[in-house]
Order: C-alpha cells, then sequence, then structure tokens
C-alpha cells in the first residue's frame, strides 16, 4: 500500500515553455501538473535514482553479482506468453490491455492511466484515465512517440480515486514513483513497457518518410526479434526493412535527446513489464518484479499460453562491430543489408541474447552520447548496472 504524505504545489508549466530538463526533458507530463513541486527530485534526466526507487518499490535493488540483475532488473520470474485469441490492433497480442480490463472489471482499480491518439492524428498521444473496457482497448498499439501521461495526475487527484493502474514506459514511471507517496492513492499498480529510441511527433514523420515506402498509411510498426522493422499498413499489408538498411547517416538525429540519454529501457520500476525482446519471434517477454505483478498476471493467466525463456548465441562480436559502424553513420547498400540480416536472423542472437545484444547496443551508444554532450552529468546520470554493461566493450574515443 502506498502511504499518502501531504504534498505541496508548484504553478504547472505553460504547453511548449522551456522544461528543467531542457534538451532531454523526455516531456513525461510531470511538468503540466502542479507536481511539477517536485521535479528536481523526481524526473529521471535530473536525478537518476533506480537503485533507490528500486528498494523502496520491489524491496531490493539490483544484485550486482548477477548478470540477469544488470541486464532486466529486479525480477522474480520470466516467461514468453502470448494471448491463444489475440487483440486485433494491439501493438503485439494485447496483454496489456487485457491486463487493464480485467483489472478494472474485477474492481482491483477504479481506473487506467494509458494513451489513446488524437481524433485527427493516429500516432499523436492522448494521455486519459479510462474507466472501461472501451476506453482501454481505444489506447492498445503503441503511440511510438513521446508521451505526457502523467499530465493526467491533477485529474486523478480531483477524481478521488484511490486505487489506479499506471501504464507507462520507464522515465514516466521513474517521475511517478518519485512522486507516488504525495498521490494520496491506497493501492498503485504500475505496469511497464520498455521502450527506446523514441521521438517527437516531427521526428516520428521524418523516421516514416526515410525508412518506409509508405509512410502516410503506416498504423502499426516494431522493431522486431528478426532484425527487421516490420510496418503494418492501412490496408493490411506489411513491410520489412532490415535494420540494417536502415539509413542511419539521416536518423541520427531524429531519436529524441532523452532516449540517446536513457538507462532504463527495460522499465525498472514497473511492477510487471510486457515487452517482446527477450521472447522467441512473435511472442511477448513478460518480467514480474514484485508481487502485485504477479496479482497482475494472475488475472489472464487463462487467457495466455507460455513458455519458459531461453537464451541462444553470443552477442558481443556483433555488438562490438556495430559500436563504430553507428558512429560514423555506416549505411550499408539494400542488398548487402537484406543478406545481412539473413544471415544473422540464422546464426544471431536469440531469446534473452537478443535482449541483450539490444540493451548492449543502446547502453554503449547512450553513453558515448552522454559522455560527448553532457560529460559534467555522465558519472551520476549513468546506473551502476549500465556502467558494468558499457564496461565490457571498447568504446571509440569520445
Ligand atoms: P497493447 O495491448 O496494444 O497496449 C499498448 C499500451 O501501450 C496501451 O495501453 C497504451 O496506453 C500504451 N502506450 C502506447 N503508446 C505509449 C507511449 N508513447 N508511452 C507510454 N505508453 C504508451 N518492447 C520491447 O521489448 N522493446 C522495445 O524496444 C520496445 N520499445 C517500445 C517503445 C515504445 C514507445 C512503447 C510504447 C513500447 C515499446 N515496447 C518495447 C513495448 C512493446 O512494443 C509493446 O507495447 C508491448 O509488448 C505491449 O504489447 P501489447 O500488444 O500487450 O500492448
Ligand atoms: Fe518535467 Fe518530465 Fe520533462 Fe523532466 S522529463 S523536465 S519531469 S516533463
Amino acid at each position: 500500500m502506498t502511504s499518502v504524505q501531504p504534498h505541496q504545489r508548484a504553478k504547472a508549466l505553460k504547453p511548449n515553455s522551456p522544461r528543467p530538463a531542457k534538451a532531454l526533458c523526455s516531456e513525461c507530463g510531470l511538468c503540466d501538473t502542479h507536481y511539477i513541486h517536485y521535479v528536481k527530485d523526481a524526473c529521471a534526466f535530473l536525478n537518476q535514482q533506480i537503485a533507490p526507487l528500486e528498494e523502496q518499490t520491489h524491496g531490493r535493488s539490483r544484485n550486482l553479482e548477477n548478470q540477469d540483475d544488470w541486464y532486466f532488473g529486479v525480477s522474480q520470474q520470466m516467461m514468453a506468453a502470448r494471448k491463444t485469441e489475440p487483440i486485433a490492433g494491439a501493438q503485439w497480442t494485447g496483454i496489456v490491455s487485457s491486463i487493464a480490463i480485467e483489472m478494472l472489471e474485477s474492481g482491483m482499480v477504479e481506473g487506467v492511466v494509458c494513451v489513446q491518439n488524437t481524433t485527427d492524428d493516429r500516432f499523436q498521444p492522448q494521455p486519459v484515465i479510462a474507466r472501461n473496457r472501451e476506453e482501454i482497448l481505444a489506447a492498445r498499439v503503441n503511440k511510438p512517440t513521446l508521451s505526457p501521461n502523467l499530465s493526467i495526475l491533477e485529474q486523478v487527484e480531483q477524481s478521488g480515486m484511490k486505487r489506479l493502474l499506471a501504464i507507462g514506459v520507464g522515465c514516466q514511471i521513474q517521475a511517478l514513483r518519485a512522486v507516488e507517496q504525495k498521490l494520496g492513492l491506497e493501492k498503485l499498480y504500475v505496469l511497464g513497457t520498455p521502450c527506446v529510441d523514441n521521438v517527437t511527433r516531427a521526428g516520428l514523420q521524418k523516421f516514416l518518410e526515410t525508412t518506409s515506402r509508405s509512410p502516410d498509411t503506416v498504423v502499426h510498426y516494431e522493431f522486431m526479434q528478426d532484425f527487421r522493422v516490420h510496418f503494418r499498413h492501412e490496408d493490411g499489408s506489411t513491410e520489412t526493412v532490415p535494420f540494417f538498411g536502415l539509413k542511419t547517416n539521416q536518423l541520427k538525429d531524429v531519436f529524441a535527446p532523452s532516449c540517446m540519454s536513457c538507462f532504463d529501457y527495460v522499465n525498472s520500476l514497473a511492477d510487471l513489464v510486457v515487452g517482446y525482446m527477450g521472447a522467441p519471434f512473435g511472442w511477448q517477454w513478460i518480467v514480474v518484479r514484485n508481487d502485485r505483478g504477479q496479482e497482475m498476471l494472475d488475472l489472464v493467466q487463462d487467457q495466455i499460453e507460455t513458455q519458459p525463456v531461453m537464451s541462444q548465441g553470443d552477442r558481443r562480436n556483433a555488438v562490438q562491430q556495430s559500436i563504430p559502424a553507428y558512429d560514423k553513420g555506416v549505411t550499408l547498400p539494400m542488398w548487402a543489408a537484406k543478406l545481412m540480416g539473413v544471415v544473422i536472423e540464422k546464426i544471431g542472437p536469440k531469446g534473452l541474447e537478443y535482449a541483450r545484444f539490444s540493451i548492449d547496443s543502446h547502453f554503449t551508444r547512450n553513453y558515448l552520447f552522454v559522455k560527448r554532450n553532457y560529460p559534467e552529468k555522465l558519472d551520476a546520470h549513468v546506473p551502476d548496472y549500465a556502467k558494468r554493461i558499457v564496461d565490457q566493450y571498447k568504446l571509440p574515443d569520445a
């Protein structure tokens, strides 16, 4: 149970006004509310405090002697899962939406913080407090853009709600955990997704225009475990582009600076994490971090099939080779990218090793970004587990 402490207020910032984290702001929404009073402590980009918040949330922080903890955070169990009857139009099979529906309909919570889209733009995020199944389903599928989920915190307070489920990505959840005890809730459940390489709405447009054959008809996309970006279009057709064929030189500046300096890919502070990257192709990856997370997963046991997590291959050479290639913005011709995609899909890392590949590639890139652009922040901003991960590789000179 979250204990309730009286909280202080400050004046929320107006839209588009400068944010305390400046260029590193991920637009998590906290500063759109009077909880901005706590921003210096709560903002993931001003005050990295994953270890103490893990302790507060899970009863312990990562054990740095255990490599699985470095990579995947505090956990009770991990598995691969998929819905036996997937939700049409969900990002994967809809495990997130299904858990939210069960929690609401069983009375475990009174509302669900989730992200719908605006009426005129399928990818423009619109955070809401959903109070019925239809409103949760209207939030299914990723809005692959920075989303101000915490902007609804004042509405939560005004509603008088006492039991809440919040769905969100790592930076949103870090700020939420930091103010959790000020929210007046009796119980907060957090269902997290991993998150990496997010973009502003304008950045998303550039990504789609640079990468897809038909940017205006994309309704869904994902970087998948077969080393390809999969696009789904309005007419139901699919398109795949190999990672190694991405126009890295044009895309280098597309990712938000917040995401280039993030080391919380796996959403360390959620009770339950639902992603895909540690699971075989087509399956979702589940990390139960604590008893609340298990309680949430138990609600959908009869809707999912599961299998144990597996790990195959060795990522390290591939990661080491990709570091200077990314740094120099090397782009392969499409025939070579496709060939490389086929080879790496056959012999490359799978399951948890694929997840490690992705974490290593992003953490080494992000470490260099912070070292070059914010050297004064490097030591405090990079958590110890991430330093250990980065230390496994030789990085180019800053
Ligand atoms: P659905 O049932 O379709 O529900 C999706 C939920 O996501 C909705 O409840 C909605 O509220 C929420 N949501 C949508 N957009 C946002 C947003 N911008 N911010 C916060 N919440 C949002 N998994 C990985 O394993 N590796 C990754 O690199 C990875 N990157 C991701 C990046 C982003 C921006 C997001 C939002 C998710 C990412 N995920 C990643 C998670 C993965 O893509 C799926 O969202 C997850 O597996 C759940 O699928 P589902 O079918 O159960 O979700
Ligand atoms: Fe405020 Fe969130 Fe931006 Fe930090 S990331 S400055 S808390 S809106």
